[in-house]
């Protein structure tokens, strides 16, 4: 696709988008009165406007009916987390019965580990990405403590090349066949949150398993921003949340995955809770632990509906745009953002550190600012830009970085290049 750096031309990309009008569903945050240029989709989406209704819904059930709603209503409280099951099976690449809502992320983060990561004296490293969201390096380096070792000796961190901010699959996948006798579990992100890297994740859990591991993914980043085929790759187990890429407000239930492989091994150990038990049986309140099969056999709680109530608003919108229409627009929209800054940047003033392959990326773009970055960012703050800063790091080393990630549903072409505008302007 060859793009124009122009006001008129990103105007005509928008009167041909498909989703145009999909920016109606969503409440676009002001300043002064304006809409700002929100940028953080990746960080936490908008509020659709559907989801008050839902919400309410509940609530008034609630007051109308108490504990009945559990059983009675369009969308009975006992079956709650089965109302999500089909839209995110679509969006994960799962089967229904492979996928469920429930928790927060680094909370199925670990009981996930707890099944999937079963170390012995031989098998007890993990690999992972170098310079992982904390949370998840957090949740590594307690569980491989738990288990009696130290985070120096079990867990192996791979970092981008030298000179380079992005790491290379093949550099991946020897570094998983190198340590195939001790290694026991693959746990990467599907898209790495600074770098806004998305990992390929059919090879390295082909060549994971060749290696005897077993192989997750934290999707936080990944899931509702790039379609997904988690049944077909053979992933193990995965989980994300729903507040970044899929609109269901801050701290929002999350999801995980297991795949139908796993659904009914009795020997993975597993943490258990009544909502895990038995369906049929679950109110007879009896000892002993059966679990249900498939994923839902590690749910622990009777599901958060009013966060589980955003979330399906949020599916419902995601539904009626149809997710690989998403992505085509995605892969558009983030490809003129490119484009408009390598035309109006040279590289001495800034570099993208996101690769330029579309399928190695989804929304987002990191872009390192060399020189005064953090005033710079300042500066569009206060022009009303939304995107989000980080200081420089082990993969950014002397540069600061912006992130910004155009998302399909609610940004457009003209936002994307009145963005880059600023962004020249604030560098002069
Ligand atoms: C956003 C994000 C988290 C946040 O974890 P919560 O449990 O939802 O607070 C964790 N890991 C990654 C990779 C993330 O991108």
């Amino acid at each position: 696709m060859k793009f124009k750096n122009s006001l008129a031309y990103a105007q005509s990309l928008d009167e041909k988008d498909p989703l145009k009008l999909f920016r109606d569903e969503f409440y676009i945050p002001k300043l002064q009165g304006e809409d700002v240029l929100y940028f953080t989709g990746n960080s936490l989406g908008l509020q659709p406007k559907g989801t008050a209704k839902i919400i309410n819904e509940e609530l008034e059930l609630w007051k109308e009916r108490g504990v009945e709603g559990h059983f009675e209503g369009e969308r009975p409280w006992f079956h709650y987390h089965k109302f999500a099951k089909e839209s995110l099976a679509k969006i994960v690449g799962a089967k229904p019965e492979e996928v469920v809502p429930m928790n927060s992320l680094t909370t199925n983060l670990h009981l996930l580990m707890v099944s999937f990561y079963r170390p012995t004296s031989k098998r007890f490293k993990i690999i992972t990405e170098a310079g992982a969201f904390p949370s998840d390096q957090y949740a590594l380096e307690s569980q491989v403590k738990f288990h009696g070792f130290t985070p120096e000796e079990a867990i192996i961190e791979l970092a981008p090349r030298e000179e380079e901010t992005t790491l290379r699959t093949e550099d991946i996948l020897t570094a998983i066949e190198t340590n195939s006798k001790e290694l026991a579990l693959i746990m990467f992100s599907g898209v790495q949150y600074f770098t806004g890297q998305f990992f390929n994740i059919e090879h390295i859990t082909k060549v994971g398993h060749k290696a005897g591991a077993v192989v997750g993914f934290d999707l936080a980043h990944a899931a509702g921003n790039i379609p997904l085929k988690l049944h077909d790759h053979q992933v193990d187990f995965a989980v994300w949340c729903h507040y970044k890429y899929l609109n269901s407000g801050p701290g929002s239930v999350a999801g995980a995955f297991v795949h139908n492989k796993h659904a009914n091994n009795p020997d993975l150990p597993r943490f258990a809770g009544w909502w895990g038990h038995n369906e049929e049986e679950r109110f007879l309140m009896k000892k002993g632990f059966k679990p249900m099969s498939g994923v839902d056999g590690w749910q622990l709680s009777n599901a958060n509906v009013l966060a589980t109530a955003a979330l399906l608003a949020s599916l419902a919108v995601v539904d009626k745009a149809g997710f690989d229409n998403m992505r085509v627009k995605s892969v558009q929209l983030t490809a003129f953002l490119e484009f408009l800054l390598n035309d109006l940047f040279s590289k001495e003033e800034l570099a993208i550190l996101t690769p330029n392959d579309s399928h190695q990326r989804g929304a987002q773009l990191s872009i390192a600012l060399v020189n005064k970055g953090r005033k710079v960012f300042d500066e569009l703050t206060s022009k009303g830009v939304v995107a989000d800063w980080r200081e420089p790091n082990l993969i950014s080393n002397q540069a600061g970085v912006m992130r910004v990630a155009p998302t399909p549903l609610y940004n457009s072409y003209e936002e994307v290049f009145n963005f880059v505008q600023l962004l020249r302007k604030a560098i002069n």
